[in-house]
């Protein structure tokens, strides 16, 4: 497969750098899982999916990975101070446990159903309040933190004196203007300046989250989870540390100080990743306005924002046609868009099985185009993980296959060997790198069949509309509910998706 160096975009030092794992052929990755309080959604998709193909990107280049996702199910509060898991439990009378595994769930099946791999560790913050505790004594150790009525504070001034004012250099936030900007309301009273930060708080009586400590029953600061486990499995120094960029400030920013004050100078991770938003129509995607759609609304079809389901590796095709630097906007157009690409692509690949060689073992003009081409779809690749890039040369790529399948370019121009070494690279970038699926190969024939078989059923349903044979229609539509079809009628008829 074709190589060369690695570099990519680090956070901390604002440039494109070449990758340097701190041990040779190991690599250790950190990247912040989800609150698992209610169901994920494609904003965290698109920034799971980056560093999946981040993930697997790393394995083709025969790195052995530690890839750590953590679930975070406590100490993430909302606005007000309540535990987002409380929250849900008691939107949802359940346990908080069994919120946290039920959304937990939902997220692997969303992410199994977009191919990405799960991670090598998957460890949650409940399971690892030991070691939060431990980190907590730490920092006091070192002097950057207080308690106070059985809370303790990160004390950032303190840390920043000692630390050649390292708080902020990730963000670019400053001190002074977190002094007059900080809006946190909670325990404003207990801090001694409010850039400061909980990273233990102690549990009122109706807080269902607690844990005893040092410091009397309480909790964690949701920023403590990712500096402890990150430290745990991947070592007080590591290689890169991934999120969205939303979470640069302060969720971030905290876990730098955490890791350094708990650490020393050198600890954390050293190459910092983050994704951009996930925007709809243009703008920022949000509950509050009905400017939303979640995985499952996509992928049947069921939302007024998209005028079919799209299949997830159509979703997926898309997700890649952006850098994950770059906000990534999601239309009805550019799904159309992205559900021919992919099937042009699907196309070619087929035909590339079906090309056969003629100009022997030896290379020839066309032959080496194929070559050179795959390379630079992987240069673009070791570019910061530029996936619409390599794509763009993947489809120059699929012009000339199109083109010896046609007969305009000719096989004698392409060596045996050639063709072979071409098909491997090409799959792998595409299969195991890209994270794509063939859908149309391996689950077509039976797509196919049910095809026919739901056209059936439609027309059936569409006659007893006609007859206005009411009960047997709807008798029809609750039993495709039943068995996980939803049915959609249109200006061109009726459209199914499972
Ligand atoms: P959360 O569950 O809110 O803690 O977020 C889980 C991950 O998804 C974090 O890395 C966030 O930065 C990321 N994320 C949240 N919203 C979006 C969005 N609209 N677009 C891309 N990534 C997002
Ligand atoms: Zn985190």
């Amino acid at each position: 497969m074709p190589s060369s160096e690695l570099r990519l975009y680090n956070s901390l030092s604002r440039e494109k750098e070449v990758f340097e794992p701190l041990v040779e052929g190991h690599v250790g990755m950190y990247v912040c899982g989800p609150t698992v309080y209610n169901p994920v959604h494609l904003g965290n998709c698109r920034t799971f999916v980056s560093f999946d193909v981040i993930y697997r990107y790393l394995l083709a280049k025969g790195y052995k990975v530690r890839y750590v996702r953590n679930i975070t199910d406590v100490g993430h509060l909302t606005d007000d101070g309540e535990d987002r898991m409380s929250r849900g439990a008691r939107l949802e009378q359940l346990e908080p446990m069994e919120v946290a595994q039920k959304f937990a769930n939902q997220f692997h099946d969303v992410m199994r159903t977009l191919n990405a791999l799960p991670p090598s560790i998957e460890p949650r913050a409940t399971g690892h309040i030991i070691e939060q505790i431990e980190m907590v004594r730490e920092i006091l150790n070192h002097g950057y933190a207080y308690e106070v009525n059985g809370s303790v504070y990160f004390d950032v001034e303190t840390y920043n004196a000692a630390n050649d004012d390292r708080y902020g250099e990730l963000s670019g936030r400053r001190i002074d203007e977190l002094l007059a900007e900080s809006r946190e309301l909670r325990a404003q009273g207990e801090k001694r300046s409010p850039s400061d930060f909980a990273i233990w708080m102690n549990a009122s009586p109706e807080h269902i989250l607690r844990w005893d400590s040092p410091w009397g029953a309480g909790f964690p600061g949701w920023h403590l989870e990712c500096s402890a486990m990150s430290t745990k499995y991947l070592g007080a120094q590591f290689d890169i540390h991934g999120g969205g960029n939303d979470l640069k400030f302060p969720h971030h920013e905290n876990e730098i100080a955490q890791n350094v004050g708990a650490c020393g100078s050198a600890a954390g991770a050293r190459y910092w990743l983050h994704t951009n938003m996930l925007l709809m129509n243009g703008r920022k995607m949000s509950k509050s306005d009905g400017n939303t759609i979640s995985p499952e609304e996509l992928f049947s079809g069921d939302s007024p924002h998209v005028s079919e389901g799209y299949s997830p590796m159509v979703v997926r095709f898309f997700m890649l046609q952006s850098h994950y630097r770059s906000t990534m906007d999601l239309s009805d157009e550019a799904l159309q868009a992205a559900k021919k690409g992919y099937a042009r692509l699907l196309e070619s690949w087929a035909n590339l099985q079906a090309l056969e060689a003629k100009g022997g073992a030896q290379n020839g003009t066309v032959g080496k185009e194929l070559t050179e081409g795959l390379a630079a779809a992987y240069a673009e690749m070791d570019d910061d993980f530029n996936t619409p890039r390599a794509l763009a040369r993947v489809f120059e790529l699929v012009t000339r296959i199109n083109a010896l399948q046609g007969g305009q370019l000719s096989l004698e121009e392409v060596g045996a060997e050639e063709l072979v070494q071409f098909r491997d690279g090409l799959g792998t970038l595409l299969f195991s790198i890209l994270g794509l699926e063939d859908e149309a190969g391996a689950a077509g024939a039976e797509r196919e069949a049910l095809d026919r078989v739901m056209q059936i059923v439609l027309d059936l349903r569409q006659q007893a509309r006609a007859d206005k044979d009411w009960g047997l229609s709807d008798r029809l539509r609750d039993a495709l509910a039943g068995a996980g079809v939803t049915v959609k009628d249109g200006k061109e008829g009726a459209s199914w998706s499972i």
